[in-house]
């Protein structure tokens, strides 16, 4: 049965690693609003034009505009062949509401939402280690409450509709894949 999931963890948890070998290994579709947003500014759609202001300055595109994109692509032959990981949607509980109409109308649900949790003295470290020159340790404790900030409802949300499930994200690539493919079976 293909399944509909939605992927949630913090900056540097290893969320798109994970991602990568669900898609590898599983077959399943990954979604990520983000990548679609960053392709329709390339392009210059429409959307893109929109999209490109707001992305640079760090705020979130409005509800009615992603659920629309969503709802659009969660309708395509190949999710609806093979499931979907969806990852940076939602990013609101309107947009939570959103997709559970959306799955609804499609006779559909959604599976479950995984949390990759790292805590935020490891991902922090990970960051540091990384070297890049906007990863100071000021400028990725600012991302990381940002991003609480945003998810907290959400985590409230899943946990409401008896939806999520919290994977430990500490350890090996392998090691968290075998618990993420866990939960999925
Ligand atoms: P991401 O790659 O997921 O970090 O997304 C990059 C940017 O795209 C975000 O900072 C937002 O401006 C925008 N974006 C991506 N997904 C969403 C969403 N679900 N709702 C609103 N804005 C989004």
């Amino acid at each position: 049965m293909s399944k509909r999931i939605v992927i949630l963890g913090r900056q540097g948890s290893g969320k798109g690693t994970q991602c990568a070998m669900l898609v590898e290994q599983l077959g399943i579709i990954h979604v990520s609003t983000g990548d679609m947003l960053r392709a329709a500014v390339a392009a210059g759609t429409e959307l893109g034009q929109k999209a490109d202001a707001i992305m640079k300055a760090g705020e979130l595109v409005g509800d009615d505009i992603m659920n629309g994109i969503v709802a659009e692509r969660l309708a395509e032959d190949d999710i609806m062949e093979h499931g979907v990981i969806l990852d940076g949607f939602p990013r609101t509980t309107a947009q939570a509401d959103a997709l559970e109409q959306i799955l609804a109308d499609q006779g559909v649900e959604l599976d479950m939402a995984i949390n990759i949790d790292v805590p935020l003295e490891e991902v922090t470290a990970r960051m540091m280690a990384r070297g890049r020159e906007d990863d100071t340790e000021e400028s990725i404790a600012r991302r990381l409450e940002l991003y609480e900030e945003q998810t907290a409802p959400l985590l409230d949300w899943f946990a409401d509709h008896d939806k999520l499930v919290i994977v430990d994200g500490v350890g090996t690539e392998d090691e968290v894949f075998a618990r993420v493919s866990g939960v999925l079976i």
